[in-house]
């Protein structure tokens, strides 16, 4: 603990320096931010999450002082008189203050040495894909987002994928799906609407022993799950969801545990590509993540009580969130979500068990009983989309249309930050 006192005031001393040293402008923008993050990289192991979340990306504006970073609207950066960019910026599209910055933030939070942002999950996976050969082969989670299945299946196998969709909670099947050709396992977990958890562990380690490369759309659990300590090597979140947290901007971005071949591909797709965020989209994600972790524990207890509510509901068949013992992934989940790394201890001074605010239940009278709950809930709010602070209410058949695999008894929950007590009377009277 004095070691982290002491570090955060070296930091804050630094950033002072840094900013006396600019008015000499001899320090840029791009000199300043190096030396915050590397300080941060020295310090990550240090910090705990709330820390890193309120700090990591963020430095002082060194030409004013501003706590709250500017936004640099500017397409295009100054080039020096022998031609050279050394404050680091040319064109926005290949790279800009307030994306460098939110790269290095959501670095930081997840434990990886670089990041490549985009302007929407869907981008950043499509980015993966396309970082891919004509031949390779990819093994991805049957209950994957289906946006995400949807890009495999109409995209990606005309340019030449190969892809299976398997059960991915299932680890035999996952060995038997592996093939010469396997370059990427694709895991999601816990997964979209059925809150199947896979065991990234164990999926990982099948995956290296194929010598393919383990990804973890994190999206629905950022902070609680560590994909990189159970062996992940890229993480991709929708940004769009827990990291912006107030359903008013839309984001993707892929961490690299490490700085790799394939990993800069990525990149060049990136900038090439020109599926970037905006200067303004950055900064309200980068903003979001200062408040993630207490957001991420907030959702996560009431959707705990909202899901123990649902389960004992007489018109309710059955209720899939890993947080419940009867969930068959829930000693998979105890272990892989609970945030051990991060040393945060509840306001007790104990080891936290959180599940995530996402949750869906199976109403006992099938499409029609569903579609009338959502009609009837005040406080929860028809809409897709999830992550933010107002709870959201989903019939995910009728969104997901033709080839839907989702029951059409089914109801997906985004947990928001209201009162829970709140939350269960408007359910309670909408089931009626
Ligand atoms: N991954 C998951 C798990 C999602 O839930 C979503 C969207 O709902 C995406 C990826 C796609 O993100 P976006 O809507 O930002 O393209």
């Amino acid at each position: 603990m004095r070691n982290c006192r002491s570090r955060t005031k070296s930091f804050k001393l630094l950033l002072r320096d840094r900013s006396a040293d600019y008015n000499g402008s001899e320090l840029s923008y791009e000199f300043v931010s190096i030396r915050v993050h590397s300080w941060l990289n020295a310090a990550r192991g240090e910090m705990k999450i709330e820390t890193l979340a309120v700090h990591a990306g963020h430095a002082i504006d060194p030409a004013t002082g501003a706590v709250s970073a500017p936004i640099y609207l500017s397409t295009t950066f100054e080039r020096d008189i022998e031609g050279t960019y050394s404050r680091g910026f040319m064109y926005t599209r290949n790279n800009n203050p307030n994306r460098e910055a939110l790269e290095h933030g959501v670095s930081a939070i997840e434990g990886g040495e670089a990041a490549a942002a985009f302007g929407s999950g869907t981008a950043a996976a499509m980015a993966l894909f396309q970082a891919l050969a004509p031949g390779d082969h990819v093994l991805a989670h049957v209950d994957a987002y289906y946006g995400t299945s949807r890009l495999l299946r109409e995209i990606f196998l005309r340019w030449g994928l190969q892809a299976d969709f398997i059960d991915m909670s299932n680890l035999d099947e996952v060995k038997k799906a592996l093939r010469p050709q396997t370059k990427l396992a694709w895991t999601e977990t816990p997964s979209n609407p059925l809150l199947k958890i896979v065991d990234l562990a164990a999926v990982a380690e099948i995956g290296h022993s194929a010598n393919a490369l383990c990804v973890c759309d994190n999206t629905w659990a950022p902070v609680l799950q560590r994909p990189f300590e159970l062996g992940a090597d890229l993480i991709l979140h929708s940004t769009t969801k827990y990291f912006g947290g107030h359903c008013d901007v839309a984001g993707g971005i892929i961490i690299a545990k490490k700085e790799s071949e394939f990993f800069q591909h990525i990149r060049g797709i990136q900038y090439s590509g020109g599926a970037v965020p905006s200067p303004f989209d950055c900064w309200l994600i980068l903003r979001g993540m200062r408040t993630l972790p207490w957001r991420m524990r907030a959702h996560s207890e009431n959707a705990m009580k909202i899901a123990e509510f649902l389960a004992q509901h007489r018109k309710v068949a059955c209720v899939h969130y890993p947080g419940l013992s009867s969930h068959p992934g829930h000693e998979i989940a105890r272990r892989q979500m609970s945030i051990p790394s991060t040393k945060a201890p509840t306001t007790a001074g104990r080891q936290e068990k959180l599940f995530g605010g996402m949750l869906s239940f199976e109403v006992k009278d099938g499409r029609d009983a569903a579609m009338s709950v959502a009609a009837n809930t005040k406080i929860f709010t028809r809409a897709t989309s999830l992550g933010g602070v107002e709870s959201l209410i989903e019939h995910r058949a009728s969104i997901e249309g033709a080839g839907t695999t989702s029951p059409e008894g089914l109801l997906r929950l985004s947990i928001g930050l209201e009162n829970a007590d709140d939350l269960i009377e408007d359910l309670d009277q909408a089931l009626g």
